[in-house]
């Protein structure tokens, strides 16, 4: 089953400080790996005139889709959030898998696969559990380090934004209140003394437009002008690679970067807004914005659709969309170029190949908010992120940069050549460069706001030139240092037992795989056969559990997507291979296709389902001296303590016990699991 499911709120704050109570972590993310912030530097950044503690924050994505990504997304550092994109189309058919994170990065994805109305009640259980966290005072950073925004994310035409169902979607970010209400009395006993805390029933007040490949340049200008007009909402539109035309693209994703496998359509140049059409049109609206109040600004970029020259995608996938390295290179040239031509004018947004080597770079350029995807589906997942922040301090320190405005003018020391630009006395130079690390006053006190501020949008342009050349000539985005796969090992996965390195645990960027302890040893293989109202039991070798540490998946919070796969050493893809674990009895009935298990309550009874190879199972825990066991073509009950002597009921043929004793086994370890995971807590 490809669908996600949401989790229910109360549980997710069970096992939220649960686990951080119990293991230290939360969703599988031990606490070493949160990024409190650094006492000493103010990372704080403004977006559309509110302060968000970082310029960091997940692009809508897959990180950001469930509550629990969102989650995830804030506790390592992520301050401006982009939720993933909705769009009128909630019922998307999406090739699986949909993700190759193989080399550089590719998809196939779209936008949220929840409904809207289900997006929505995500973003408000998330926005809940983050404010939950910060009020908790458990994690360890001071109140105004919890402060992030939630940026929404709509596509993709004119007509779809403008329908009831995604003007509801709007109207319910731009006030929650009635589901806080909801939520709110829902949060366990045992939480109560958050059921009182001011929830902020405005999710969101500015928007990230997901303009699709294609979409006409004055189209994205009716979405952007009705948003601003009809909904006051702070805008940035996110624009393609494409702007950069057919021979710049050439030149850097060909001839410089060596992708010459790559092949963008001609179309997509042909069909996709030009760098003129963007000017105007950025003009236009800027001055709209700035008549209402509002803020205004672009994202660059959106994904780079290319031929699908490559066979992993299944089906007829004609196209797919690229990211990583090269779209880096790819949207900082169009930086430097937006900056050329409207220096700091507008806020410019940035997604595009970011990573622990050069989040730094990117916070230097000016760019709020700094967001990042592909980077977070690789190995240690969002805990990648507290990587970027230990370079973005590191960075920091070294100019003596106290906050980010400081290190805008520090980092490159294109503080030192634009001074010249705002100011002619050479002495008052020296003291405003001195001013820059001096303890005490902030240089914007010491030279005047309005100054300070031309002087760092002034390196702001520098930096990024002088940052997109380095980027362009960086050997790291090469197509020759980012064409090797993950390792595999030559093995093939089976239900139990592998290497237990645990890589699938964090890529999932939906915490949709989990580790469990099955005590090791023998499982018996025992059938059964009823000859002339007499049952006779043989024995055949047993199976070998040769680990305690297994791996699990939580079928509801899995789409199927891949990436697991793609980095377990393994062959067979740990989400369609290992034990996976449906959250209803109705999607483990109704996805017969899918192998798996599920633990129900059944009129009062407890109830165990599995299917193996395609054959169903069931066990009924009548009494711990009394199991009824049914498959196909029998239907018997006995003490499993002592099958031979109790064992009754009808059966066509032998009776495999082996699947009771595995079903059993497996329910107890996962139930029982010293770590926290979603199936013990729905079973309780
Ligand atoms: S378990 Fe694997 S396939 Fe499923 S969502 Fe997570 S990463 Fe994707
Ligand atoms: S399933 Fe693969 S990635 Fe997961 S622990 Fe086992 S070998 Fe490692």
């Amino acid at each position: 089953m490809a669908e996600l499911r949401p989790y229910p709120f109360p549980l997710l704050i069970e096992r939220m400080f649960g686990e951080l109570a119990a293991q230290d972590k939360i969703f599988d993310l031990p606490r070493r790996r949160f990024v409190c912030g650094d006492p000493a530097r103010d990372t704080s950044v403004v977006f559309h005139g509110r302060r968000a503690a970082t310029p960091f924050g997940p692009a809508a994505g897959p990180q950001s889709q469930l509550a629990q990504n969102i989650v995830l997304s804030f506790l390592v550092g992520g301050r401006i959030i982009e939720l993933k994109t909705v769009q009128i189309k909630d019922e998307l058919e999406i090739p699986r898998p949909c993700i190759d994170m193989q080399t550089i990065g590719f998809n196939v994805e779209w936008s949220q696969e929840l409904k809207l109305e289900q997006s929505a009640r995500e973003y408000v259980k998330a926005s809940m559990l983050i404010e939950m966290l910060r009020q908790s005072g458990l994690l360890g950073f001071s109140a105004p380090f919890g402060a992030v925004i939630y940026d929404m994310s709509v596509g993709y035409d004119l007509a779809g934004i403008t329908s009831p169902p995604v003007r509801r979607f709007l109207d319910t970010m731009l006030d929650a209140s009635a589901l806080i209400e909801e939520y709110r009395a829902k949060i366990p006993r045992q939480f109560r003394r958050y059921a009182d805390l001011d929830f902020a029933a405005r999710i969101s007040n500015t928007l990230t437009l997901s303009t699709f490949h294609g979409c006409p340049p004055d189209e994205i200008e009716r979405i952007v002008d009705f948003l601003l007009r009809e909904y006051d909402l702070h805008c940035i539109i996110k624009l393609n690679p494409t702007l950069l035309g057919p021979e710049r693209m050439k030149e850097l994703l060909h001839d410089k970067l060596g992708y010459d496998e790559l092949r963008v359509p001609t179309s997509a140049f042909d069909n996709d807004t030009k760098w003129d059409q963007a000017v105007d049109f950025v003009g236009r609206l800027g001055e709209t914005a700035a008549q209402r109040g509002l803020g205004f600004g672009v994202k660059f970029t959106n994904t780079l659709i290319v031929e699908n020259h490559r066979d992993f995608f299944p089906g007829s996938e004609r196209e797919m969309y690229m990211s990583g390295p090269p779209l880096h290179v790819l949207a900082i040239s169009l930086v430097e170029q937006f900056r050329e031509r409207f220096a700091d004018q507008y806020t410019v947004s940035f997604s595009a190949g970011i990573d622990r080597k050069n989040f730094a770079d990117a916070v230097a350029c000016g760019l709020t908010p700094v967001t990042a995807c592909s980077d977070l589906l690789k190995p240690s997942g969002y805990a990648r992120a507290h990587g970027y922040f230990d370079e973005l301090y590191r960075r920091m320190k070294d100019v003596g940069a106290r906050d980010i405005d400081t290190f805008v003018l520090l980092c490159h020391g294109q503080g030192r050549q634009t001074v010249d630009e705002i100011v002619d006395d050479p002495q008052l130079q020296q003291q405003w460069l001195a001013a820059l690390t001096e303890p005490g006053a902030h240089p914007r006190d010491v030279i005047g706001a309005q100054r300070f501020d031309q002087w760092v949008a002034a390196t702001k342009q520098r930096n990024s030139a002088l940052y997109a050349a380095e980027a362009r000539d960086d050997a790291r985005y090469h197509r020759a240092q980012n064409s090797k796969p993950p390792k595999k090992i030559g093995s093939r996965l089976v239900l139990l037992d592998c290497i237990s390195c645990d890589k699938c645990v964090p890529v999932c960027p939906n915490d949709a795989n989990f580790t469990f302890v099955l005590p090791r040893g023998p499982i018996d293989v025992l059938k059964a056969r009823c000859e002339d109202g007499h049952w006779l039991l043989s024995t055949a070798e047993p199976l070998e559990v040769k680990q305690a540490h297994q791996i699990g998946n939580f079928a509801d919070f899995c789409n199927e997507c891949g990436n697991c796969d793609i980095f377990c050493p393994e062959d067979g893809g740990p989400y369609a291979i290992k034990p996976r674990f449906f959250g209803s009895l109705a999607d483990f009935e109704t996805f017969t296709s899918h192998d798996g298990f599920v633990f129900a309550t059944r009129d009062g009874l407890l109830v165990l389902c599995g299917r193996f190879s395609g054959n169903d199972y069931r066990v009924e825990l009548r009494a711990p001296t009394e199991h009824r066991y049914v498959g196909q073509g029998f239907d018997v009950t006995f003490d499993p303590a002592q099958i031979e002597r109790t064992i009754a009921g009808h059966a066509e043929d032998e009776v495999d016990l082996t699947y009771h004793t595995l079903l059993v086994a497996i329910h107890r370890a996962v139930v029982a699991a010293p770590t926290q995971n979603y199936v013990a807590l729905l079973a309780k």
